[in-house]
């Protein structure tokens, strides 16, 4: 066995959080050339606890807001090379179905009027369904005021495949990704971090990509955005086996009743249980005033028992042939007021991705394509204003 390289004492770039944005940022440093990179991880990469763990991560451009319909847009563009590198199918195009209430209100996910708006604008191929016709295609039962759309060319990113195609892409350039070496703080000019271990690096760039933990390293240098934590539910649950292959890709908008927030939403079959038993995944797309916080470590990672009976009800009562809840799990959203990310610089050597809420990770290698280049001393490629760290909603 080769014992670990030792940790370097000065390099070109450091990334900080071995997530989506620092995994997409390294692989995108890689493909530009840029080898003398470390990566420095306070855990184990894409681990369980942060927010870019498990395999699936929904993909769309059926968005309210039409400048994240053109990134979203862009982004795709981006995946399709992104593929062409790895050399196989990061993402399954099976189609996304909104459905639900229609009301005159925007929800963290946008909303179906607002997205057809934008559809219409863009050129979006979409199809319009009525509840009967949503419950005739797949084993849902939606109610008889419900409406949808279905757009065909979204999908399901692979997100476990993603993750471990840029690991490869990474390490085949000589980047060093470094687990278990949580970064204590970042030099007051941004030109270096120093590990909990007391090592330091100096860097000629640091790239902050540290999801919900961003604020800690960035609050002692008065640049931390305003961030809120909210803890996510989700869940795997068997299904029929005779219905394995009808169900969609699924969002349900529903507006807010009680302590009910309304939104679900739901993967088709794309794996099994160990056994073999086909199995949809499926979450709640909001968290309750009471358990969202400001400070990280504040969050449980205890899934919370009313969340998961309001999950199991809509699931047993609102889908055909769900047999049994198998896996329920918490992932953390960092969320902005105006939920969308922050990708800036901050300092001449300091670039941040946060914020990354339930949407970034289908923008993924735009994420890393720009922070790769603000790390390497350009902009990015496309205007990225509204994603801008001086913008009044994530002032602190
Ligand atoms: C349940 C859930 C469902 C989602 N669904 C979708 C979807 O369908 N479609 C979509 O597009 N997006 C979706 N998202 C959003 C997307 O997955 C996340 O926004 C994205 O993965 C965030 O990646 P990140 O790299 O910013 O953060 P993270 O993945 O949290 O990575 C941050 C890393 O930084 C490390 N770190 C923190 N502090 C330090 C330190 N001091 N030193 C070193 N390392 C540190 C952490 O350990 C962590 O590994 C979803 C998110 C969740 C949680």
């Amino acid at each position: 066995m080769t014992s670990p390289a030792p940790i370097p004492a000065q390099t070109s770039v450091v990334i900080v959080g071995g997530g989506m944005a620092g995994l997409s940022c390294a692989a995108s440093l890689a493909r530009s050339g840029i080898t003398d990179v470390v990566l420095v991880e306070a855990q184990t990469l894409a681990h369980a606890k942060a927010s870019s763990f498990g395999e699936t991560r929904m993909f769309r451009e059926m968005y309210s807001d039409p400048v994240l319909c053109r990134l979203a847009q862009e982004a795709n563009r981006l995946w399709r090379k992104e593929e062409t590198h790895a050399g196989e199918t990061l993402r399954q195009t099976h189609g996304l179905l909104f459905y639900g209430e229609s009301w005159n209100e925007e929800t963290i996910e946008g909303s179906i009027p607002g997205a057809r708006r934008v559809m219409d604008d863009q050129g979006i191929p979409y199809e319009a369904l009525n509840a009967a016709e949503i419950a005739a295609r797949f084993p849902l039962k939606p109610k008889a005021e419900f409406t949808g759309l279905f757009e065909p060319t979204a999908g399901a990113v692979r997100s476990d495949k993603v993750i471990a195609h840029w690991i490869r892409t990474a390490r085949n350039a000589g980047h060093q990704l470094i687990e278990h070496s949580p970064v204590s703080s970042i030099d007051a000019d941004g030109g270096g971090v120093r590990l909990e271990n007391g090592h330091h690096i100096a860097a000629d760039q640091v790239v902050v990509a540290c999801g919900i933990w961003s604020q800690l390293l960035l609050a002692p240098l008065g640049l931390a955005p305003k961030l809120e934590i909210w803890p996510m539910l989700w869940a795997h649950y068997t299904v029929d086996p005779n219905l394995a292959d009808r169900y969609p890709q699924w969002f349900c908008f529903q507006q807010e009743r009680g302590d009910d927030g309304g939104l679900y939403y739901g993967f088709p079959v794309l794996s099994r249980t160990e056994d073999g038993r086909p199995r949809i995944k499926s979450g709640i797309d909001w968290a309750p005033k009471e358990l969202r916080v400001a400070e990280p470590n504040a969050m449980s990672s205890e899934p919370p028992p009313r969340l998961v009976e309001l999950l199991d009800h809509f699931l047993f009562n609102n889908l055909e042939g769900v047999q049994e809840r198998v896996e329920t799990v918490i992932s953390p959203y960092s969320m902005t007021s105006d939920v969308n990310f922050v990708l800036d610089r901050l300092t001449p050597k300091l670039s941040l991705f946060a914020g990354g809420s339930g949407q970034s990770f289908k923008f993924a290698p735009l994420i890393g394509d720009s922070l790769a280049r603000l790390a390497r001393g350009e902009q990015p490629a496309v205007d990225l204003s509204c994603w801008s760290h001086q913008r009044q909603a994530v002032r602190p």
